[in-house]
């Protein structure tokens, strides 16, 4: 059977690859470590899962309107305004099924043949499938630890073009855990707003920031950015609800509108379920946010410490996500692998801990090791690949 030309250049997501092959190794009794998730491993707060229940039992089990039931979107507004001070109408959004959806919308609506969007590299493995599956040109722009993983102004110019239609921010990032401040984002949004160019700001990690940092939306910065912006989020990483499905898309009404036309001719609405224990997460109490927040910190700074007493890896300290990035080429070379590719299918089939390797992201000296697990297992992870990495050297 021929396949249509757009599909045939597709690549799978990488990291739900890992996580399949871990599973298959584990399937046939084999003790592996999957550090390849990229969800929260805390279960669904307990009132959220109530609220679910509820509506299910009142019989809210229908269809709703395509762009999601407007309590919903009325607390998503309340969201916006208590957390970044910014006021959308229900117009302003649309409810999608999980925030991979929202951008699978938005590009499909925005992008023309050939039209180009620039995305910072390392990336989240699926904006540049995303963007070709639109007919659209991913631009990608390297970057590295020297600038923490973050798009310059200078580069950002560099790369532009009459054909430029997009730009993907992706703060805190996946895979880097790494945040831009009110400045740097005020730098490029002059930019982007100089040559009429849409900010796609993906926030999904948004209430996963450590520390005293504050997490910042480009589109709060003035009036201009904020029409110049397309905001994605969710509940999917903030309350621990990635199997619900359920994220959004705030920004320009004309191009909400048309969004919103799609998904009536595709997926018709979001899990109506789903939706009712949204508006639970974000009405409800956000205790559970804080909890969970404070145990990914505790993570973080127990296996980036065990991880940097591993020979040959490097590794700036993130600021949120719950992701490390280290660069192991050198450890690849110690090891006596050519690529970062090869070190850590090794990871795997010899020390039996799976890792997403960074050529999905666009940055093949790194590996991704997600830390959404507990710190018993993170402890052994580290040990284990540690041993590894100090018997093959
Ligand atoms: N954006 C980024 C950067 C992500 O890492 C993810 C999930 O891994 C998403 C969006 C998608 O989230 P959802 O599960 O709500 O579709």
């Amino acid at each position: 059977m021929e396949l249509a030309n757009r599909i045939k250049t597709l690549a799978p997501s990488a990291t739900l690859a890992i996580t399949a092959l871990a599973n298959e190794l584990k399937g046939k009794g084999i003790d592996v470590i999957g550090l390849g998730v990229g969800e929260p491993d805390f279960n669904t707060p307990e009132h959220i899962i109530e609220a679910a229940y509820q509506a299910l039992k009142e019989g809210k089990t229908k269809y709703t309107p395509s762009g999601g039931l407007l309590e919903l979107k009325q607390a998503i507004i309340e969201k916006f305004a208590k957390d970044q001070g910014l006021s959308y109408e229900p117009s302003n959004l649309i409810v999608t099924d999980g925030a991979k959806h929202a951008l699978y919308l938005l590009f499909q609506t925005l992008i023309n043949d050939g039209d180009e969007v620039i995305i910072p590299a390392p990336y989240w493995v699926t904006y540049p499938e995303q963007v070709k599956l639109a007919g659209g040109v991913p631009v990608f722009v390297e970057t590295d630890e020297t600038t923490m993983f973050k798009l310059t102004p200078e580069k950002l110019q560099q790369v532009i073009t009459n054909k430029t239609k997009a730009l993907i921010i992706n703060s805190p990032s996946n895979p880097t855990g790494m945040t831009y401040s009110r400045d740097e984002l005020s730098a490029l949004g002059e930019i982007c707003l100089h040559h009429d160019i849409l900010i796609v700001s993906d926030e999904i990690y948004e209430k996963l920031i450590y520390g005293d940092e504050q997490h910042v939306s480009i589109a709060q910065l003035s009036e201009e950015l904020k029409s110049q912006t397309v905001i994605i989020n969710g509940v999917s990483k903030s309350h621990a609800m990635t199997g619900w499905r359920i994220g959004y898309a705030a920004g320009d009404e004309a191009l909400i509108k048309q969004m919103t036309s799609l998904a009536s001719q595709s997926t018709s609405n979001p899990a109506t379920p789903s939706q009712y224990a949204a508006i639970a997460a974000y009405r409800g109490s956000q205790k559970s946010v804080e909890e969970m927040k404070l145990q990914f910190e505790k993570r973080l700074n127990l296996f980036y410490e065990k991880l940097m007493e591993i020979p040959g890896f490097s590794c700036v300290k993130p600021h949120g996500a719950f992701y490390l990035f280290p660069n192991v080429k050198e450890a690849a070379k110690l090891t006596g692998y050519d690529t970062v590719d090869k070190f850590a299918e090794a990871l795997l089939s010899e020390a039996h801990v799976a890792v997403v390797p960074g050529t999905g992201f666009g940055s093949p000296d790194y590996i991704r090791l997600s830390y959404a697990t507990s710190e018993d297992i993170l402890v052994e992870a580290a040990a284990r690949i540690k041993n590894f990495v100090e018997t093959k050297m």
